[in-house]
Parts: structure tokens; sequence; C-alpha cells
């Protein structure tokens, strides 16, 4: 496909530093990917003008040019002016994009703040896109024969301006229609694993272009190809082969797919969390709406409290330990009980680096969900850190109840061949 080279320059001391991942650009590569559309370039550069002018003197006539960051009100936000000065052009007030600012901060009740005024700043031939989340409009335009885009740093800004970007390339001609694709997106089995499990489709579809990558809750595959009744014939193979390793389909991530359906179902959920101390229930309501099923849960690090506030039995703690079949259903039926909810979720796991045994090697983890009708349990070995132990244990509890939810109580709600499920 002959398309223009597409070049992101991203600002920012804090990327350079390690403070911050450079997850703007991408996003950026994502957005063109369903495009077909490779980068050719990414460039992580300093906060000052030289080094944003040296980055733009790296791009070429014709180049589609991304420019993420410094389009805030500070003194050290300097894109607009730096790129104004590298094209030799000036910056002027867009009054039309003064008027949405004013407008935007009476509607909050505020005073109109003196660094409006640099945001209203717009260089002769580009033109202002209402930010759809903050304040600072991306700046679209030609400049030096390069499709230049500027986007404000805040990775939540940007994502929202860029679909408006993207429309103004598309319409410009700049870029290919997006490409037919589907996603699939699923939790408790590894990278590798579910690669592996594609691989007949794979061969089946040649023509096919096949990307995977990690998200927080699983694997997210996604198939693109430019025969819409080929696609759909792969997409009927993957779904026959995956089964319920499957969550999704569309954008919505896996506790929101679990919100989706207690909201439908008009049940409610709680949590005792050991390992985990919190993450599952901040997962849980990290969308708007979660008060209309999640009721609340206890955070039960300490074999003591799980016997105090959750009716653990002493015995079953002693006899077979806190990370073990007996107290995660316990720990289950208890917080069903004392929230008075539809259903508990139970997690107790050795997230690492100690704690381990030859009986319980680290990443041993039990989760347990109790539903009207009964518990289940099950356990997993997670292979990684801390860090990402306790993050599969989050997605893998939140699995459990979307299998549920989704296939009734009858079905097992356990994940199995090459999985981290050891039911
Ligand atoms: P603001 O109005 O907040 O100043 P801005 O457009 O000037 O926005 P920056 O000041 O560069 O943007 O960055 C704002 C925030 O966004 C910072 O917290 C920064 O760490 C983050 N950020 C900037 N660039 C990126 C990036 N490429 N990837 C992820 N986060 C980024
Ligand atoms: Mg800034």
């Amino acid at each position: 496909m002959n398309t223009r080279p597409v070049k992101i320059i991203a600002i920012g001391d804090e990327l350079l530093e390690g403070r911050t991942v450079d997850s703007n650009s991408q996003r950026i590569q994502r957005a063109l990917g369903g495009h077909g559309v490779q980068v050719a370039l990414i460039q992580v550069v300093p906060d000052t003008p030289s080094a944003v002018s040296a980055a733009l003197d790296r791009t070429e006539p014709g180049d589609i040019v991304f420019v993420s960051g410094g389009l805030g009100s500070t003194p050290d936000d300097m894109t607009r002016e730096a790129v104004a000065k590298w094209a030799g052009v000036a910056l002027a007030e867009d009054t039309a994009v003064r008027q949405r600012l004013e407008d935007r901060w009476r509607r909050r009740g505020r005073k109109v703040g003196v660094g409006i005024g640099k945001q209203c700043q717009v260089p002769a031939g580009m033109a202002a896109v209402t930010n759809p989340v903050g304040s600072a409009p991306g700046l679209v335009g030609v400049l030096r024969e390069r499709r230049v885009i500027m986007l404000p740093g805040v990775p939540a800004e940007l994502a929202g301006l860029l679909p408006l970007a993207i429309d103004w390339l598309a319409g410009d001609g700049a870029l290919p229609a997006a490409q037919p694709h589907l996603v699939r997106r699923t939790a408790q089995i590894a990278e590798l694993a579910l690669e592996k499990r594609c691989r007949p489709v794979q061969a089946e579809f040649p023509d096919l272009r096949w990307s995977w990558w990690l998200s927080d809750w699983g694997v997210d595959l996604r198939v693109a190809g430019a025969d819409e009744r080929e696609l759909a014939a792969a997409g009927r193979r993957l779904d026959a082969l995956l089964g319920a390793l499957v969550y999704g389909r569309g954008p919505l991530t896996l506790p929101e797919v679990v919100q989706e359906r207690m909201l439908k179902a008009g049940t409610t959920l709680s949590v005792a969390e050991s390992c985990t101390a919190g993450l599952l229930g901040g997962a849980l309501t990290a969308a708007a709406g979660s008060s209309g099923f999640f009721r609340g849960g206890l955070l039960v690090y300490a074999d003591q409290v799980k016997e105090e506030l959750l009716g653990v039995p002493r015995e079953i703690l002693q006899e077979f330990g806190a990370v073990s079949e007996e107290t995660v259903r316990a720990m289950a039926e208890g917080c069903r009980q004392r929230v008075g909810t539809d259903y508990a979720l139970a997690v107790s796991g050795i997230s690492g680096p100690g704690g381990g045994t030859v009986d319980k090697p680290v990443g041993t983890t039990w989760i347990a969900v109790a539903t009207p009708a009964q518990v289940h349990a099950g356990c997993y070995r997670f292979p990684a850190d801390r860090y990402r132990n306790r993050l599969l244990t989050v997605a893998s509890a939140l699995d459990v109840m979307r299998r549920v939810l989704e296939f009734g109580d009858e079905q097992p709600p356990w994940a199995s061949g090459d999985t981290w499920c050891r039911p």
C-alpha cells in the first residue's frame, strides 16, 4: 500500500527520565494500525524548543507528523511556539477557541484563568479541533508540506482527540480507509498459549494479519484483512477454538463486562480479598454505574481478620492454611452472608517473592465464588512476579465471575487446557 510515512514526536522530560511510559505513541500506533498503517519513526524528546525543532527536521515533505504534549497553559508548555517557529509562521489568537474555553470555565462556575490566552493561540495554516475531554484543543494543518497533528500530552485528552485527528487525515485522503478487523479479548490464558491455540486458524487464513497484546485483564487478539467474508469465517473458527476464553468482542474491559451482566441480571456482588488487598474492589468500581451492583467487601489480609470479620473457622486456617480451598470457600460464603449479596468473590494467594513452599510455590492462588446455589473454588499457579501475580489474580477472579454469569452455575467457571488454572 502506498501510504505516507507517519512519524511521532512525543515531548516530555518525564518520558526520557522513565517517570512516565510513552503510552501516547502506542495509542497513536494502534489507531493507525486499524487503517493498516505502520508508524515509521517515534522520537521522544525533552521539553525544549530546540529539541522539538531538531525532531521536526527529521521529518520530510509528505510525512504525517503527530506531536504529543506541551499544549497546556504553563510556561514549560512550548510546543505551539516551537512548531510555529520551525515552520516560520505566526501564532494568532483564535477567537472561536477563546469563546469555547471561556464558556467551559463559566459552566464550571470558575473565573476565567489567565492561562487560557496561551491555549487560544493557533499557528497560521493550522485549525483547532475541540477537545472533548479537556481544555487544550488539538491542532491540525499542513506546515512545510507535512500534515502536522498536535495533541495534548494528557493520555485521556489525546485519546479523546485522536479519532477526530484521524478523521481529518482520512478526509484529506492521507490515510487508507479503516481495514475490516475483528477483536477477541481473552482472560486466564498466557499470550504464548493463546497464540499456539490460534495457529491452526492462522494457517487456514494466511492472508489475514494477526496481532496479540497484553491488557490488564488478559490477552487481546486482533485479526485484520481486506476480505470481510474471509474475516467472518476466521472469526467463526476462532470462536469454536477459543470458546469460553473469550470474554469480549468489542471495547468493553473485563470489569465492564462483569458490570454489564450484573446490572442486566439485577444481581449484587461483594468481595473478600486477601492477597490483592483491595485491587479487586478497585477494578470492579472503576467504571461509572458500579454502585448498581457492587455492595462492598472486606480486606482480610491477616488470618485473625479472616476469622473475625468473615467467620472463617480458626481450625480451617490452622489445618489447611490461608491459601487453601477450605479457607477461600469459607471466605466467599462468609462474605456473601455478611455483606448480604447474591454473589461473593474471594481470593487468597502467595504473590511472592517470599512465602512460597514446595507444596504451595509462589503464585499459588485460590479463587472462590459463592453463588445463591453453591460455592465454586479453583486453584491457580501464576508464573510472574508480585505485581503481575496480583493483577492476574484480579483478572482471573473477574473472569470466574463473568463465566458464572454467562454460563450459569452448572458449568464450572474454570479455564481448561494450557492455562494457569489447576482445578
Ligand atoms: P497539560 O495541560 O496538563 O500541561 P500538556 O498538553 O501540556 O497538558 P504535558 O504537560 O506534556 O501535556 O503532559 C501532561 C501529562 O500527560 C503529564 O502527566 C505527562 O506525564 C503525561 N504525558 C505526556 N506525554 C505523554 C506520553 N507520551 N505518554 C503518556 N503520558 C504522557
Ligand atoms: Mg503541560
